[in-house]
């Protein structure tokens, strides 16, 4: 069945798929009268900070296409959004006057003076001292915040520095993460959909694989990417790989053409692969030396990850050095683990990584086992029969091979 006839809710990216610059792309007028008439629900979602959700309904209109104001939904317009949910009274703005507007209107001061939170949007107007003023805000604790990430935009002479490379020269001088408002991010999403409760039925129609589409399936509906080409990221669960391709929007009305709707991964998209170790020490048979992780409070064998320079065999003995106090040699390996659904970690500050874990034997050869240390809260040996309740959730499996091992080592 056609693609328009399996969802309810459309939401359609702008630039790239209805239109780039003033006019109109081949299809989208038509299509989007045709859903129309179909009494489908539609929504506009653009990571544009430089544009008011009047002024895009006025663009719309311009092109021939009905909208209205609730149905539009910016980049600029859900970072007020934020800016008021949070409590913020002050923000210092680096963008362009509609952005300036959309964060005034919702009673907020643009001022640099006392300003709890910096916004990054877009202005071809930015200057070296603006971009030093924020970085100077963020380092005095305002909070760090960018309307996208986005990288480039498309213009006559080429793709052309969009917010995200703003973005990117206050973080470098910064050295702080922003919290990103637009598109990937799921509380855009969730704002759209907030009134819709099928989420099978809803659909994101997007040109951009690292926004509309990472977007969607990180909220876990249907994505299209409108492109000329089938770009396709190698690995088959990669967040911006879509469920279908279409050269433009009257490919919704193609019998021939349906997405193929993929299983939604239950995991955090990241691009950030990291190596990790992890050392199971067994003392007696029977019982196995665990710690308490201060950054989290639960139970874990002694982890960490490779630091440049060294092994793997070196990190895990760095590693259990500096959280027990013992000095181990690796005795043997026990297995790599790299499911995403286990081994992607969210850190408090909105970092993603996906680990990689070799998990290694160990024999303690030296040291003193410390009652705590500046990683851990608590260190103890635990009956392999008897252990913590709090533990970190992939551990027990971790366990349980290394002593499976064991024991087919002893059939042997
Ligand atoms: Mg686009």
């Amino acid at each position: 069945m056609m693609i328009s006839k399996n969802y309810d809710v459309f939401l359609f990216d702008l630039d790239g798929v209805i239109y780039i610059g003033d006019k109109a792309l081949p299809g989208a007028v038509a299509s989007l009268k045709r859903l129309r008439e179909e009494k489908k629900a539609i929504r506009f979602l653009t990571n544009d900070p430089c544009v008011t959700r009047e002024t895009i309904v006025k663009r719309l209109h311009k092109l021939g296409i009905s909208a209205s104001i609730d149905e539009v939904f910016t980049a600029g317009w859900a970072t007020a959004d934020y800016l008021v949910s949070e409590g913020i009274k002050k923000a210092y703005i680096l963008g362009n006057d509609q952005l300036k507007s959309e964060i005034q209107k919702a009673g907020i001061d643009l001022t640099e003076d006392q300003a709890e939170a910096v916004v990054i949007g877009w202005d071809q107007n930015i200057t070296f001292q603006d971009v030093h003023k924020a970085v100077n805000l963020i380092r005095c604790g305002a909070s760090f915040i960018a309307a996208n990430g986005d990288k480039t935009f498309p213009a006559a002479n080429g793709p052309a520095p969009a917010t995200g490379a703003i973005v990117a020269a206050v973080k470098t001088a910064a050295a702080k993460e922003p919290i990103i408002i637009g598109k990937p991010a799921s509380s855009i999403f969730e704002k759209v959909l907030e009134s819709f409760e099928d989420k099978e039925r809803c659909v994101m129609i997007g040109d951009t694989p690292e926004t509309d589409i990472v977007g969607a399936n990180q909220i876990g509906i249907t994505s299209v990417l409108v492109s000329e080409q089938n770009t396709l990221f190698p690995a088959k669960h990669d967040f911006r790989n879509p469920d279908v391709v279409i050269r433009d929007l009257k490919d919704l009305f193609d019998n021939e053409i349906k997405a193929e709707v993929r299983k939604k991964p239950d995991f955090q998209w990241t691009e950030q692969v990291k190596a990790g170790v992890a050392g199971i020490i067994i003392k007696e048979s029977s019982s196995v030396l665990l710690m308490k992780r201060a950054d989290n409070g639960l139970w874990g064998i002694p982890s960490g990850h490779v630091e440049p320079g060294e092994t793997v065999e070196q990190a895990i003995i760095r590693e259990i050095e500096e959280e027990t106090g013992l000095v181990v040699k690796v005795s043997k390996m026990i297995g790599v683990y790299s499911d995403p659904s286990s081994q992607t970690f969210i850190y408090p500050d909105g970092r993603v990584s996906h680990f990689i874990t070799n998990c290694f034997q160990c024999d303690v050869i030296g040291g003193t086992l410390k009652k705590s240390t500046e990683e851990a809260m608590e260190i103890r040996y635990f009956d392999i029969h008897e252990l913590p309740e709090h533990l970190l959730p992939m551990h027990p499996r971790w366990l349980d091979d290394a002593l499976e091992m064991k024991e087919n080592a002893f059939i042997r």
